[in-house]
């Protein structure tokens, strides 16, 4: 595999953001430098971290191994639920930068929805963007009702929305308010935490001689959501990444589809007390 296997999605304001990157939750800081490189190395352009994941030190410094330029690389990363509010999000966000040691990243996201507060957090975000530090923001776990209020008491339009998003969990309607309004959808937990064990996905990638993974992983990517599969094993990098070279049927799409059980591995963003 090489790097330009990897398509591009354009954001709402023209920058380019890889439809397929590495996640790194649970990834721990001294453990995050060499995968962050191994990834980079077989072709990955994309890291999505957090403050939260306490290992932003250790993918600025995988980044900087990889010998790769860092403007090649798209760099997401989140600001956590205590931080949040007007001055806490930019101090925040400050201490993610320091512990990068980057000058800016390419995507800063609100991780949740916290109540009372993320509206005020949102208006860091749109300071940030404008002095030039993010060159995206978005949001993260937004239903429709938490995007309807920020597109109705903010300036800047998030460019993404980065949410649970597999085939149990489909979120159709979310991803169709999102199309309308120009929001790039982001699959957190694409592989469904490793439960990936469904006969119709064993099935299809039969078909092309592809993996339960890769099968789930394509389905994101020809419904244009951007996918973020986390790994530490080094062959699933490769495997994660292989995903370029076959297409799915529209009828293999929609019974991937119908698989949808509204199942939640994670929190639910209308119900979560972190
Ligand atoms: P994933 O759905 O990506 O699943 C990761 C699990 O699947 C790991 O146990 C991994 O094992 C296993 N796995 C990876 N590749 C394969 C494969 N090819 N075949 C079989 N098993 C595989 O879960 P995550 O929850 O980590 O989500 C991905 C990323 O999304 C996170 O790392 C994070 O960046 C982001 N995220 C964001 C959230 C938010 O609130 N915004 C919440 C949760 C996640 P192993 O590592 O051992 O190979």
């Amino acid at each position: 595999m090489t790097a330009t296997t990897i398509t591009n999605v354009t954001l709402s304001n023209g920058v380019h953001m890889p439809i397929l990157g590495l996640g790194v939750f649970k990834v721990v800081d001294e453990e995050a430098e060499s995968i962050v490189k191994a990834a980079i190395d077989a072709g990955y352009r994309h890291i999505d971290t957090a403050a939260a994941y306490k290992n932003e030190a250790g993918v600025g410094a995988g980044v900087r191994a990889s010998g790769i330029a860092r403007d090649q690389i798209f760099v997401t990363t989140k600001i956590w639920n205590s931080e949040q509010g007007y001055d806490t999000t930019l101090a925040a966000f400050q201490a993610s930068l320091d512990k990068l040691d980057m000058e800016y990243v390419d995507l800063l996201l609100v991780h949740w929805p916290v109540k009372g507060k993320y509206t005020e957090t949102w208006r860091a975000l749109e300071s940030i963007y404008k002095s030039g530090k993010a060159r995206a923001i978005g949001v993260s776990n937004f239903q429709i009702h938490h995007l309807k209020d920020v597109l109705a008491s903010g300036t800047i339009v998030p460019m993404v929305n980065q949410v649970e998003y597999h085939p149990l969990l489909t979120q159709e309607e979310l991803l169709a308010f999102c199309r309308d309004n120009g929001i790039q959808l982001t699959a957190w937990s694409p592989l469904m935490q490793g439960n990936l064990d469904l006969p119709e996905l064993a099935e299809i990638g039969a078909k092309y001689g592809k993996s339960p993974a890769q099968v789930v992983l394509r389905w994101d990517i020809q419904n244009g959501v951007i996918t973020i599969p986390k790994t530490t094993t080094p062959s699933r990098l490769t495997e994660n990444a292989n995903i370029f070279d076959f297409q799915l049927t529209e009828d293999e799409m929609k019974q991937i589809s119908a698989l949808n059980r509204n199942r939640r591995f994670g929190s639910d963003p209308d119900n979560f007390n972190f």
